[in-house]
């Protein structure tokens, strides 16, 4: 080959690889925050007197993930309190007879004492509008400085000013802090997930989670699994955490339906991997959902 057409052709390799470098999302943006999960989420214990109805766990300072214990209701749902420096977002009320504004007041109260504030407006929206998800409602709608979101689609598309549903993508600024919000419907009409820009982590309600993926509307799921494929695809999610565990460490088993105490939970965080394989196995069904038992969670449709 000639020195000419060397020349010709590094040149072409490094303008490639400028434009592959424009195109890369990440180099501009401020590292993730850190933070960490828990080595077990167990929530379970024979001793319901003197097990605490929510557990804590500090992600970060500002990123609180909180398990209802297996004791108040065996659906053990997470919810999550998330800081900005001018609201926090509560996601999920939990389940059954708990008293969650409680806590919330308490958690609340320690960032303002941290933070030497005065006041902290919360929001309180939801993963979806399930009766193990939206328990807690009531409790907060006279609490001061308090918006709960409404539970159905019309509302939740109206409060993070989502353009087309579920097509657009809402935003919620708790000030330092945005979150996305996507709409995911097929588990139920009004599902949502919700990305945090400074953790990189994604919520994904009851649709993806290492448990049973139950799947109210096939179609509107594939579409759904496939937005969030391609929302990870394009940004950086350290984690993405669902609202409940099933699933036992041992593969390809769950825990059965109504199960209080699973000593041997599967971890909560999912990752790509597990997603994209959910993504494929859906579109290889193409319409025709059966329930799959998978490696991590099992794909079930209802009637
Ligand atoms: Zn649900
Ligand atoms: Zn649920």
């Amino acid at each position: 080959m000639t020195s000419t057409r060397w020349n010709r052709r590094i040149q072409i390799v490094l303008i490639a690889a400028g434009l592959a470098a424009c195109r890369t999302p990440h180099l501009q943006e401020p590292p993730l925050e850190t933070g960490r999960l828990a080595e077990s989420w167990y929530a379970g214990g024979a001793d319901c007197a003197r097990t605490p109805q929510f557990r804590i766990h500090e992600y970060n300072h500002e990123f609180l993930i909180i398990r209802q214990a297996a004791c108040t209701n065996f659906e053990k749902p997470f919810l999550y309190l998330i800081f900005g420096h001018d609201r926090a977002l509560l996601f999920d009320t939990g389940a059954g007879k708990v008293d969650v504004a409680s806590l919330v007041d308490s958690l609340i109260y320690q960032w303002l004492v941290r933070h030497d504030g005065a006041v902290m407006p919360l929001v309180v929206a939801h993963s979806h509008a399930h009766g193990d998800h939206v328990a807690g409602d009531s409790q907060f709608v006279h609490r001061p400085n308090t918006v709960v979101v409404g539970r159905d689609t019309g509302a939740v598309r109206a409060f993070f000013n989502i353009g087309r549903w579920p097509a657009d993508t809402g935003i919620i600024d708790l000030g330092g802090r945005v979150l996305d919000v996507l709409p995911i419907p097929g588990h139920q009409p009004a599902s949502i997930a919700l990305y945090d820009r400074r953790t990189g982590i994604l919520l994904t309600g009851d649709t993806f989670y290492p448990g049973r993926l139950y799947v109210r509307d096939t179609a509107a799921f594939a579409v759904s699994i496939d937005r969030l494929m391609k929302f990870v695809s394009r940004h950086r999610v350290a984690h993405m955490l669902g609202a409940h565990v099933e699933n036992k460490r041992t593969p390809f088993q769950d825990y059965p339906v109504g199960t209080v105490d699973q000593p041997d939970e599967h971890d909560l965080d999912l990752g790509r991997a597990q997603l994209f394989e959910l993504d494929s196995v859906v579109r290889g069904m193409r319409g025709r959902m059966s329930r799959t038992v998978m490696k991590d969670f099992t794909i079930w449709p209802l009637p």
